[in-house]
């Protein structure tokens, strides 16, 4: 099969006429062959973004509305086709999962076209008698969307649908290794009535397509999510313009002595091992009360040998393959050094034998973690529950603290001081209290906490629409009229 890419309306192959290939991490087949897109594609489709977008910033706003809930229905429309895709392309379960994402990019497309009907702005009192004052949001041009390949379909929406909804056109640059299903969603942008030049898909390295899009002069906006590293870069070649930088996180999980156990294990389990680990805002390490630890240790292990690991389209399967080899390296990074200095593996350890690649890892348990352990300090993405025991409140949040990322936490506990005590003294954007660090809403505030590197800004509906729109003053002197 050979996909093409989306500029300005048409389905073209890339100027240079070369490819690259799709490979399933569940069978290591090819796909499908995709173009391997470079400069003069992104700038193609930068110029195209720009000629069209006044057609998207002065279409009526109830028409951009009713173009957002199209979408969402012809995305629903083509929800089997989605879900096959993500789970052939990502790797995630078609039945425990990729349906479920599929599922959820409909409605995130039709609460975006709720949410910008809301977006009331202030009219500000002048100090001066004569003189009023309104602000209105404005769309900021073309926005460069470069998004990662654990949750292809939300995480660009989450760009995509905002920026649609506030009257942006959009050049997006998915990741290589889950370019697929991008087109497929594409396919369904166009089918839903997308003016032409108003949204373009560039598909290829993210290094040379995503760097353009950033550094390119006719781009007004950058919506990431992606590695803290690659992160970095694109803030400085991007430097100076309006971007929303969604970086990665070391999530710690808080297991109190006074937590309902029946609800916060199953819950952190599913923190850990949903993706196959790999999210943002997974549950990386868990500290656990002295007093519970046995117990609460004991519990995890059988969460983690009921999780069924196999190909992502078999019946029954809840555990995917990693979508890369790259991810599978750091988790046996990740455990080997934690096991050299003392940890001790109670479930999984490694990559499961008999597969047809070798990018499926078990469900892992590790107990006796220490926080100078690589498992504790970086992001793992992977399918792993790392025990860190500790004994009082301060002791946890000194150790959960002490995290480079600062993007999301989690705390267990019927103590609504602790709970208190936590979520203030936690240095995270997000502290959910009595549910995983996963727990997640499309229209919340989500990001990282200043002075950490988990990013810049919030995105989650309106917060990523204010992102994306510039406010306008307007200052009227009524005594000139
Ligand atoms: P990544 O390596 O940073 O890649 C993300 C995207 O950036 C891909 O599309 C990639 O393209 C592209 N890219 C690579 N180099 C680039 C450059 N120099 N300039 C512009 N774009 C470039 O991240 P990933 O491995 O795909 O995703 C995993 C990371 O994302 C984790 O750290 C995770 O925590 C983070 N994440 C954060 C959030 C959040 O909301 N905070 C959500 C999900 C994931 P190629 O694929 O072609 O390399
Ligand atoms: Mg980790």
């Amino acid at each position: 099969m050979n996909l093409k890419m989306y500029i300005d309306g048409k389905w073209v192959d890339s100027v240079s006429g070369e490819t690259f290939d799709a490979i399933s991490p569940a069978t290591g087949e090819v796909v499908a062959t995709l173009p391997k897109g470079n400069r003069e594609d992104a700038k193609l489709a930068i110029a195209a973004a720009n000629r069209a977008k006044d057609t998207i910033a002065k279409m009526p706003i109830t028409d951009r509305v009713k173009l957002c809930h199209r979408i969402g229905e012809t995305l629903e429309k083509h929800h089997d086709e989605l879900a096959r895709n993500l789970a052939e392309d990502q790797g995630k379960p078609f039945t425990a999962e990729a349906k479920g994402e599929a599922e959820f990019v409909v409605h995130l497309w039709h609460r975006a076209a709720e949410d910008v009907l809301r977006m009331d702005t202030d009219v500000i009192v002048s100090e001066m008698p004569q003189k009023r004052i309104f602000t209105f949001r404005q769309p900021k041009g073309v926005i460069a969307a470069i998004s990662p390949w654990n949750f292809p379909l939300v995480i660009p929406c989450e760009y995509h649908a905002a920026a649609i909804a506030t009257g942006n056109a959009v050049v997006w640059n998915p990741a290589s290794t889950t370019s697929v299903v991008a087109v497929t969603m594409t396919r369904c942008f166009e089918e839903a009535g997308m003016p032409s030049g108003v949204f373009n898909l560039i598909t290829g390295p993210g290094s040379v397509v995503g760097d353009e899009l950033v550094a390119n002069e006719g781009t007004h906006a950058i919506g990431f999510t992606g590695s803290a590293e690659v992160g970095h870069i694109i803030a400085q070649r991007g430097a100076g313009k309006p971007m929303m930088l969604e970086l990665g996180g070391n999530g710690p999980t808080i297991i109190h002595h006074d937590a309902v156990l029946e609800k916060a294990i199953p819950s952190t389990a599913i923190g850990c091992f949903i993706n196959a680990g790999q999210v943002c805002c997974a549950t990386e390490r868990i500290l656990v009360h002295e007093k519970v630890h046995d117990q609460v240790v004991e519990m995890m292990v059988a969460e983690a040998n009921a999780r069924v690991l196999g190909a992502s389209m078999d019946n029954g399967v809840t555990l995917g393959p990693l979508n890369n080899e790259d991810t599978a390296q750091k988790m046996d990074e990740h455990i080997a050094d934690a096991v050299a200095k003392g940890a001790k593996v109670l479930a999984g350890g490694g990559r499961a034998e008999g597969k047809p690649t070798a990018q499926y890892y078990q469900a892992t348990v590790l107990d006796a973690v220490r926080p100078d352990m690589l498992v504790a300090q970086e992001e793992s993405f992977g399918p792993i529950a790392p025990f860190i025991t500790y004994s009082t409140i301060e002791e946890a949040l000194e150790i959960s603290n002490n995290d480079p990322m600062g993007l999301v936490a989690a705390v267990f506990t019927r103590d609504i001081k602790t709970a208190f005590a936590f979520t203030e003294g936690l240095q995270t954007g997000i502290v959910n209290v009595n549910d995983a660090t996963t727990h997640w809403e499309c229209h919340i505030p989500f990001g990282g906490v200043a002075g950490k590197k988990s990013g810049i800004g919030r995105i989650g509906g309106r917060y990523t629409m204010e992102m994306l729109t510039d406010l306008r003053t307007m200052i009227l002197d009524l005594d000139n009229c």
